[in-house]
Order: C-alpha cells, then structure tokens, then sequence
C-alpha cells in the first residue's frame, strides 16, 4: 500500500462549508492544499489517511474567503472624521478636503494596511479597491498576502496623484501592466460616478478599460440626489446614462444601486453588469435601502461590500451579510426573502463571480485557489450549532474568525497576524490622525 501523499497545508474543521452546489456542507470535514491550491474537499478521517501534511490548522467551521467587493482600503484613515451627514455634506466638507491634503502614497500605504488587518482578521481574503495611488495599494497588498481587485479612481476634477483623467488611465495602463500574471493582485478601472464625470469622460473610461481588457467599477444610483440631478441633467438615471455611454458592460461592477427602476435593473441584466450591494454605508449616510431581495430575484450577479472604512465604520463584511438577510425580511414583512445561506452566498461566492474571479475562488473545491477562512465556534454566541449558515448569517462577528488562508498561505493564524505588524500600523495610524483632527 503506497503511503501518504505530502500536501502543504490541511484545515480540517467541524464543518466544511464548501458554498458548492453538490455538496454544500460536511460535518467533521477537511481540506488539503498544495501549490495554493485545493486539492482534496472530503470527510476528515479520509484526508487525514490520505495526506501527509507540511502544516495544519483546526477549528469549527471551515468556508471560504470573503470576498468584499467595494471599498476605498486607504479611507481607514477617515473612520469617525465626520458622522451623521449626508453623502453630498459628507464628501464635499470631510472627505474630499481631507484627501487633498492627507492623500499622499506613505498615508494611503498606512490606511490600506490598516484595511488589510482589520480584513483578514475578520475572514476578507479578496478586497476592491477604488482608490487613488494603487500601485501603493497593490505592493501593500502582495506583501500582506491578501487578494485584491484595484482600481485606479478616475474623477473629472483633480485628486490626489493625479491632476486630470489621462493621467489616470496612463496610470491603470501601468497597473495592468504590472499585474499582468500576478497570483494574488488583478486590476480594474474605476470611473467614479455619473456626478463626478463627463458623459464624454465615461465614454473615455469606458473605451480605455475595453482596451486594457479590464472591469469597470463605478458608484450607481446611490442617493436620490444623484438619481434626479442626473434625470435633470442628462434626461436619462444613472444605469441609462451608462448604457448610453458604454460603461454598463459584462463585468462592470455596479456599487450600490439602491435607487434603480425596473428597467434601470433590466438594463444591467440585459448588459451583464453586478451589483455590489453595501447596505451598512447607505444605512449609515441615510442614502435608503438597497432592495436585495428585488435584486436577487431580477438574476443579476450580486455581491457584498463595505464602502470605506468613513462611511461604515468597519471593514467587517459579516455585517454586510446580517443586513443582507434581515433588511429585506424588515421593510418587505417577509421573514422569508433572503435566506441565511442566501445571504453567506452573496458574500462569497456571489463576490467572486461579480469580481470575474469565480472560476477561482468562491468555493471549496479541488482546483480552485485556497482563499478560506475558519470560525471559532467555541463561543456562548454559537452553541448550539443547528445549522452553520444560520449562525453565519445571524450571530457570527468578525472577531470570531480564527485563521483566514490566501492562496493557500496562513496570513492570519490563531487571531495572530503574519504578514504584517498591526501594533505598529497602528501606532503609525494614531499619530497622523493627531495631524489630521488639527487639521
Ligand atoms: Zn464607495
């Protein structure tokens, strides 16, 4: 009888939560992982007769990554700068003066390690960006382990880095360029917002990313305000004004749109555009709620996010799941309109998919990259465990994840970071905000 294989890496777990359409849960069940990637799913007892593994990690429930799909990483920064506004006040006299005097490669290198600490600690393997200085935000990235989507923020007026759109789209040019085969870092393009951009300048955008063969990520139909000014405008909302200029597309990812028609939804589907639905920031900027139980039903990929970390407060994507689940059984009086597993599908696999990563993360299962994380389910808050997507949408915390792996590398183990050093980062962190709040 031949002996055990070596693999790198086996999780074994309580439960598996594999999110895979055949066998969505295994009770006392593993995975093994070699070269970053999955190479085994199945019952513990039978992984551990097959493998011989270089390392292991335990604990209750075994799923994979989350994947956060919108965000700006480097807002950490901003948390708490200013409450309870409105969208239009808050940007216009907190975060937009803020950024033009704090924005500089060293603070977004800062605010985006600080994202990826409180990310990977509460189970985030793969985040979105839209942000300014992303070369800074990928070489923060790759060196924390962690997977990300960039996006190079293009803005009709001048920001941080760069003083007009061609110097945007030269600079999505040389992120594409550099993150061309990368494992962990892929790239987008991110038009801010039909408020924020020229028709002519989203037709630009739009032609620009179909050159370089990458997605296109832009704000959607976030507020009332921006609905009718738009309306006013163009005489067209927010999705037509897209269609009409090319950025509603396959692949486009579409962040909030919680106030869409019936044929501003049929436009994306007819088109192939997602939505990344962050009901945690529309609820916090009182913008409305996104109807995810209407969206769901419409077919059009779905995925959840946070916004940035000022308009949140937290990076903590289970947040965005609870709300997922309840708002919609809340403001429909429908205790049955997104169902738990529903919900934990939204924030990992439904992610992946928006992002254009589903044929490699999302799931468990053989070939897929390994991007898990592991709850500890030790806890007053989790016992008893029915139903481990029950307690995953309606009771788990960030703070209950125990070891998130990326691309079959521990990068957080034991609620210990690795690849990076969070006492100083936030030390660092403490320090410009002294400067900031004087400001
Ligand atoms: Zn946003």
């Amino acid at each position: 009888m031949p002996g055990p294989e070596p693999c790198d890496l086996l999780v074994r777990g309580d439960v598996v939560l594999t999110m895979t359409d055949g066998l969505p849960e295994i009770a006392d069940g593993a995975v093994a992982v070699t070269d970053g990637r999955i190479v085994a799913v199945g019952a513990s007892n039978d992984l551990a007769a097959r493998f011989d593994p270089a390392d292991e990690l335990v604990g209750g429930i075994v799923m994979p990554g989350l994947v956060n799909t919108h965000g700006h990483a480097g807002m950490t920064l901003y948390r708490g700068l200013g409450d309870d506004m409105p969208l239009e006040r808050w940007l216009h006299e907190f975060v937009w003066p803020a950024e033009q005097r704090f924005t500089t490669p060293e603070n977004v290198a800062l605010g985006t390690r600080l994202a990826i600490a409180e990310m990977l600690a509460s189970g985030t393997t793969t985040f979105t960006d839209m942000y300014f200085f992303q070369a800074t935000v990928g070489e923060v990235a790759a060196e924390a382990g962690i997977r990300a989507l960039l996006g190079q923020a293009v803005i009709g007026f001048p920001v941080p880095g760069c003083p007009d759109i061609e110097t945007s789209f030269r600079k999505a040019d040389e992120l594409a360029a550099t993150y061309r085969d990368h494992p962990l870092i892929d790239v987008s393009m991110a038009l801010h917002a039909v408020y924020t951009l020229s028709p002519d300048q989203l037709r630009a955008g739009a032609e620009h990313a179909a050159r370089l063969g990458v997605p296109l990520q832009i704000h959607v139909s976030e507020t009332t305000t921006e609905v009718a000014n738009c309306r006013e405008t163009h005489g067209m909302s927010p999705p037509e004004l897209l269609a009409e200029t090319g950025v509603l597309r396959a692949g486009t990812i579409c962040a909030h749109g919680v106030h869409m028609t019936e044929s501003d939804i049929a436009l994306l589907r007819e088109t192939g555009a997602g939505v990344s639905l962050n009901p945690e920031s529309n609820m916090k900027l009182g913008s409305g709620i996104p109807d995810v139980a209407g969206l769901l039903a419409s077919g059009i990929g779905l995925g959840l996010g946070t916004d940035g970390a000022a308009s949140n407060n937290d990076l903590d994507l289970w947040d965005s799941v609870r709300l997922a689940a309840l708002l919609p059984k809340g403001t429909g009086m429908d205790p049955e309109a997104v169902p738990a597993a529903e919900a934990v599908r939204l924030a990992t696999r439904g992610g992946a998919e928006l992002l254009g990563l589903g044929d490699e993360i999302g799931t468990l299962e053989p070939g897929k990259r390994a991007d898990l994380c592991v709850i500890d389910t030790d806890a007053a808050h989790l016992t008893p465990a029915y139903h481990p997507t029950s307690l995953l949408a309606y009771a788990v915390h960030g703070s209950d994840v125990v070891h998130t792996v990326v691309d079959g590398r521990p990068v957080y183990r034991d609620r210990r970071h690795l690849t990076l050093d969070l006492p100083a980062t936030r030390a660092a962190v403490n320090k410009l905000a002294r400067d900031i709040a004087s400001a």
